[in-house]
């Protein structure tokens, strides 16, 4: 078994090396081999300088540099397609996941989940402008993807290989890996993890970020009900507006034979036309959309289960 720590790290030049050593710390008790990763996305700071330096004393410790900043999210989808760990642990620069926490996080792996989630229950973060959006943000995405967790921001996570090596990350979806993978079957469970408060840099995130997480769910809900079969959601948008176009116009026809109320007088018509065109527009924008999802899947070879064994073949 072999363990990779994924670090993602934008301007964090003075935690870096104090994580270090907390980390080889912990990791040089265990009896695993090991590999830490540390990802400088782009840093402005010294923390390119340092992890390299770091690197050239420590052959288990590997970086990949990035020429721009884009994201912790692809940050982190870097490390675990560079990795070759068979459990993936995730976790911040910034000293606020502590890595003492690791043992526990193997444990649960032991145990057969394939995910493990860290939940800080104690976060260490401000109140109004972090922890508060958070507390919705997370209840949201519980809501909607079915997956319910406490603490999808917190960045440290144990992966089994197999369940995220062929995921695909976008905008800022590391948050929704757990979602994701439970969508593909995987065993997910959480564990109440140690918070510190940051010492040292600021954070990367501001309340607007956290309200952005609202349009990635909107996003990764149409991709878990319908991203094989568009036209279902489309389809269905589109034969309600038709359906009640119909009765609008129908409606406006019974007024006009029966009570002798002439068409202009009602918006019934003007109703009628605006329903059914709109209602035949989403059903032409669910084919568009069967079209490209097929196009999707199938230049990318992707199949659309997730295989969990096969024997003898
Ligand atoms: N990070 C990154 N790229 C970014 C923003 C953040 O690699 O564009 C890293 C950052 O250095 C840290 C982790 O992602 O290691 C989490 O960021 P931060 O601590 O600012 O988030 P918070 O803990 O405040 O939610
Ligand atoms: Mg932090």
């Amino acid at each position: 078994m072999k363990l990779s720590i994924i670090i993602p790290i934008y301007n964090e030049e003075e935690s870096i090396k104090v994580l270090y050593q907390e980390l080889k710390q912990v990791l040089n008790n265990l009896s695993f081999e090991y590999e830490i990763i540390a990802i400088d996305d782009g840093s402005t700071d010294n923390s390119n300088q340092i992890i390299r330096e770091i690197a050239q004393q420590d052959y288990n410790f590997k970086t990949i540099s990035f020429k721009r900043n884009f994201g912790q999210t692809a940050a982190m989808s870097a490390g675990i397609d560079a990795s070759q760990g068979d459990i993936i642990i995730p976790m911040d620069a910034d000293l606020q996941n502590n890595p003492a926490d690791i043992p526990e996080f193997l444990e649960k792996v032991d145990q057969g989940f394939d995910v493990v989630s860290g939940w800080r229950v104690n976060r260490r973060d401000k109140l109004w402008t972090r922890k508060i959006p958070s507390w919705i943000a997370n209840y949201l995405i519980s809501l909607i993807t079915k997956v319910k967790l406490h603490d999808y921001g917190c960045t440290m996570k144990a992966y089994k290989k197999e369940v995220i090596k062929d995921i695909r990350l976008y905008g800022e979806m590391h948050r929704f890996m757990p979602a994701y993978t439970a969508w593909h079957g995987a065993k997910v469970t959480e564990i109440p993890v140690n918070h510190r408060p940051r010492k040292y840099g600021q954070t990367k995130y501001s309340v607007f970020k956290t309200f952005r997480v609202i349009l990635d769910l909107l996003t990764v809900k149409f991709l878990i009900d319908y991203s094989t079969k568009p036209m279902h959601f489309f389809g269905k948008i589109g034969y309600w507006l038709s359906f009640f176009g119909l009765i609008s116009g129908c409606w406006a026809l019974y007024l006009k034979i029966f009570k002798d109320i002439y068409f202009i007088t009602t918006p019934l018509p003007l109703l009628t036309v605006f329903l059914i065109l709109v209602g035949l527009q989403f059903i032409l924008m669910g084919l568009l959309a069967e079209i490209l999802t097929r196009t999707h899947y199938e230049s990318q070879n992707k199949p659309i289960y997730s295989i969990k064994e096969k024997i003898n073949f």
